[in-house]
Parts: structure tokens; C-alpha cells; sequence
């Protein structure tokens, strides 16, 4: 490319060049600006003022796999739903009534998997426009850890996992913390414990005083993680197994979302695995 650059520069009729150029194997972008320089009509030599725009175009490359994955993440619930209302429409609601049922049940299932996804879709984006906006206030992480766990028992009791609460509740400081933001990490995390922990099994919350923070962590005994997928599961969309997880009702985003809130709060998140023993999810926060 650079090479390239010099070559039409040598055209007498180029005055001036803007080039984006690819470095590999640096996978560095440059914008490159080059004038040549004339003292009395005779070219005496080129200045070039290079950009190293990298983390601009990753920025915008992840904006554009977003929208793709967005797109077909939506595709497959709305195809589903149109297809089964057709069906109907078609006959299928007065002719076969039993059918009838369950294609409406259908219909219901990816409907609501399409809520899911656009919430959560809305609150990765308010997250990452209005980030100033974090309530901060002084709180016992203890008291989020019980309430989402009282959120979650039904669940829990439904597939006959049984949750240990061991948070530490007095003796531990406070954190600074957005009183909804913090539950919603809790939520998030014991959620996916409970849908990744086949029925009988054990879910366990603790908390520990690691100096300047306060660290939380939910286990599982559940299927666990494969190492070679871990540096990837905080990724938005990345899931294990695409058919199994997808099948469970998950957006792909629930892990997105923990990552980027923990992180809005200077913490942050990490996680151990086993498959077919369990993981253990964990995350900071600063003490108040
Ligand atoms: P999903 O909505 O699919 O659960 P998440 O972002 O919450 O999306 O999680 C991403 C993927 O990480 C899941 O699809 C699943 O494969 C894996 N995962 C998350 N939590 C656990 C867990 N506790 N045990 C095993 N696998 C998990």
C-alpha cells in the first residue's frame, strides 16, 4: 500500500492523496494524508501525516456485527411467529383445533423471546448512552443478594435446585453501587446458574472482603464451560452451544450486560469452569 502511495504521488497531475491503509499482521489501519512538496516546479520530497485509526475502525466493525447479529437474532422468533399465524389463518384454527393450540403456544413462546431480546438489547444501549447516569449510593450487597434470590426461588424450586445463600450479611462494608443496575447483575448471574444446573442441583452465593472491594460470586454444580469458549463468554451473542442455550429462551446477552455494568462501576467480572462440574461466576465492587 505504501508502496502504491508513493507511485501515484510520482504522477504529475496528483497534487494530493488520502489513503486508508491495512498493516498487517499488526491489524493496524492508518489514515494517511500526503502532499508533495515543490520548491519552483521541482519536487524536492513528500509529506505524509499518518492517523493510527485502529481503535476507531474495531469500534465501528463491532457496530456493524452487532447490527448483523441483531438482525438475525430476530429473523428466526419472527419467522416463527409469522409462520404459525399463517398456518392458522389457513384453516388450521377451525380445522384442527388441538393443532390449533399448540401452534398458539408457539406463537406465545417466541413472542416473548422477542421481548426478551429487545429488552435486553435497550438496556445494553442505555447503558453504554447514558453512563453517567449511575445512582450511586453506599449498599449491603447482601440485601440485593436476597432479594434476587427471592426473585429466583420460584425458578429454582420449579427445576428442584436448591440456592445457598452464604453471603456474609453485617460483618461485610458496603459498596458503592446503583441499587438496580447491582440487581440486575445478581439477577443475571443466578439466572443462567439456575438454566445451566440440570434439575437436583446446587447454586451457592458468597461474598468476600478482598481489600478495596467487595467480591460476589454465584456457583454452580451445573454443566460447566469449556475452557477454550471462557475468554469468550462475556462476549454479546456467544453461547456454548448455539442450538442447546437458544432452545433455554437466553438472548445471548445476559453475560454482555453483567460485564459492561461491573465494568461502569470500576469492578470486574471473572469466571472459573468446569465442564460438567460447575462455574463460578464472580465480580468486584469497589467498598464505599
Ligand atoms: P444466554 O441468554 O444464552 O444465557 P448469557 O450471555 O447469559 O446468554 O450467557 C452466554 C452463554 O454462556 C450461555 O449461552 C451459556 O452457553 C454460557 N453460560 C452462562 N452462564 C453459565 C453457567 N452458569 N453455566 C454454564 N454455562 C453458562
Amino acid at each position: 500500500d505504501l508502496l502504491e502511495a508513493f507511485n501515484d504521488l510520482a504522477r504529475p497531475d496528483v497534487n494530493e492523496l488520502l489513503r486508508e491503509i491495512y498493516i498487517q499482521p499488526d491489524g493496524i489501519t492508518l489514515f494517511t494524508h500526503w502532499v508533495p512538496l515543490n520548491v519552483d516546479g521541482v519536487r524536492q520530497g513528500i509529506v505524509a501525516v499518518f492517523h493510527d485509526i485502529s481503535d476507531l475502525k474495531k469500534a465501528e466493525n463491532m457496530r456493524r456485527d452487532f447490527v448483523a447479529n441483531v438482525s438475525h437474532e430476530l429473523r428466526t422468533p419472527v419467522t416463527i411467529i409469522k409462520g404459525y399465524a399463517e398456518t392458522l389463518l389457513d384453516g388450521a384454527l377451525e380445522s384442527d383445533p388441538v393443532r390449533a393450540l399448540r401452534f398458539v403456544e408457539i406463537i406465545s413462546s417466541h413472542s416473548e423471546r422477542l421481548t426478551n431480546l429487545i429488552n435486553d438489547i435497550l438496556t445494553l444501549s442505555s447503558l453504554e448512552t447514558k453512563e453517567a447516569i449511575l445512582e450511586l449510593n453506599p449498599i449491603d450487597v447482601s440485601g440485593t443478594i436476597a432479594k434476587a434470590c427471592m426473585l429466583l426461588q420460584e425458578r429454582a424450586v420449579q427445576k428442584h435446585i436448591s440456592i445457598f445463600n452464604e453471603s456474609t450479611g453485617g460483618a461485610l462494608p458496603r459498596v458503592m453501587a446503583d441499587q438496580g443496575r447491582l440487581e440486575q447483575v445478581v439477577v443475571n448471574l443466578l439466572e443462567n446458574a439456575i438454566k445451566y444446573t440440570p434439575d437436583g442441583g446446587r447454586v451457592r452465593l458468597f461474598t468476600e472482603d478482598d481489600g478495596e472491594c467487595v467480591r460476589v460470586s454465584v456457583a454452580d454444580s451445573g454443566i460447566g464451560i469449556p475452557f477454550k469458549d471462557l475468554p469468550r463468554i462475556f462476549e454479546r451473542f456467544y453461547r456454548v452451544d448455539e442450538a442447546r442455550t437458544r432452545e433455554q429462551g437466553g438472548t445471548g446477552l445476559g453475560l454482555a450486560i453483567v460485564k459492561h455494568i461491573v465494568q461502569l462501576h470500576g469492578g470486574n467480572v471473572s469466571v472459573t469452569s468446569e465442564p460438567g462440574q460447575g462455574s463460578v461466576f464472580s465480580f468486584t465492587l469497589k467498598k464505599a
